[in-house]
């Protein structure tokens, strides 16, 4: 398994560092990165997907819409394309 979340993430603070040299950069990581506790385990990166959610009433009638969010993991890495996963 790969290290470029880790890596990546370095890289960025070094830049952000470089190039705000009046500054205090911090700490700092990706924001969509999850734990995995299946298959290889690891940090992973994921996308969200926003949706529309209208629930049902039991008379039938629609109910007040909502946003929903599912997230759904990265199956390879993507800075390097190595697979993370086979799930
Ligand atoms: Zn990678």
């Amino acid at each position: 398994m790969c290290d470029c979340i880790n890596k990546t993430e370095l890289a960025i603070l070094d830049k952000m560092k470089l190039d705000n040299k009046y500054a205090v950069v911090g700490e700092g990581q990706f924001s969509h990165k999850g734990m995995s506790f299946s298959g290889n385990g690891g940090w992973r990166t994921y996308q969200e997907f926003e949706y529309e959610f209208t629930p049902i009433k039991k008379n039938g009638e629609p109910g007040r819409q909502i946003k929903k969010r599912v997230s759904m993991y990265h199956t390879y890495c993507p800075f390097c394309g190595e697979i993370i996963s086979a799930e």
